[in-house]
């Protein structure tokens, strides 16, 4: 596996590449990489060639009082981890690489990007979908693959993909749990052991709204549904409940079409977020 620092060295590996006629697959991350992650980069090795990751904790897409400076760094098992699962090129740029003096341009996508976590994160989407148009510039892979766990992202570089004419699919792939329920996040390392025991109950209340939903009745009902339970758990807040169309993230008006029951909660320090489909026949 090659650890590619550069910016440059990154564009000409993928030109090489593609001129050899390889496809190539291309998973962004921060790090500190769990089963979720691998499970996208198995899919990318299933689909392509070569496999890129990038392990990037950029700065654009943290408020000012997140968690940007304590968030998990380990690259060495990182990147024991993505040699083992046969990643060609694991590319670590440092952000003076990414955003040199003088860096000015930045993405917007309207009207998604400042609704749900975009509405307590000001300024998130714009930093993701900067940095992931940037990745896709250099890396320049056929397929992208996005978790689901982050749906709200997800649906957003999609639309900057089709809006730019980004000659790269991305990919969704399905949220990996815990056994309890509780979605893998590099983020669960801050829980404490009674927060990662409450925890899984986020995923339950979810679970509830979507069985409420398949009962029938107004769209409201089924974030309500969800929203009471979380009240339950001792020490959470919410940020938001929500049933939204699960491509517009418009919030439901009926329980009719394709649908998403998406949720952050506050627990303790952590944010924690998650997601499901709510299918209506
Ligand atoms: P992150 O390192 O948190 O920026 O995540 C990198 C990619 O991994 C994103 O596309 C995430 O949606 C995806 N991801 C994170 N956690 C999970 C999970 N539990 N299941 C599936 N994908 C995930």
């Amino acid at each position: 596996m090659r650890i590619v620092k550069k910016p440059q060295e990154m564009a000409r590996l993928s030109v090489l590449w593609r001129t050899q006629g390889l496809s190539v697959g291309f998973v962004p991350t921060m790090g500190a990489l769990h089963r979720g992650h691998a499970s996208l980069i198995k899919r990318a090795r299933k689909e392509n060639l070569k496999i890129a990751v990038s392990i990037f904790v950029n700065p654009a897409q943290f408020g000012p009082r997140e968690d940007f400076s304590r968030y998990p760094r380990p690259f060495a098992e990182d990147s024991r981890l993505c040699a083992g699962l046969g990643v060609d090129a694991l590319y670590h740029p440092d952000a003076a690489g990414m955003y040199p003096e003088g860096y000015a341009t930045c993405v917007e996508v309207a009207g998604l990007s400042d609704i749900l976590c975009g509405a307590f994160r000001p300024g998130h989407f714009r930093g993701v979908a900067t940095v992931v148009l940037k990745l896709l510039e250099m890396v320049s892979p056929s397929k992208a693959y996005f978790g689901e766990k982050d749906y709200q992202q997800l649906i957003i570089v999609k639309r900057m993909a089709r809006d730019l004419n980004l000659p790269c699919r991305i990919v969704g792939c399905p949220t990996v749990r815990e056994a309890d329920g509780l979605a893998l996040s590099s983020r669960n390392k801050y829980l404490s052991p009674e927060e990662r025991r409450l925890a899984p109950a986020l995923y339950a209340a979810l679970k509830a709204g979507a069985r409420a939903a398949k009962k029938g009745g107004p769209a409201k009902k089924v974030a309500a549904v969800a929203e009471r339970r979380i009240l339950r758990i001792p020490g959470a807040s919410i940020d938001y409940v929500s049933l939204v169309e699960a491509e517009s993230l418009r919030e439901a008006s009926a329980l009719a079409g394709k649908l998403r029951l998406m949720a952050a909660v506050r627990l303790g320090s952590t944010r924690l977020i998650d997601n499901i489909p709510v299918m209506m026949g």
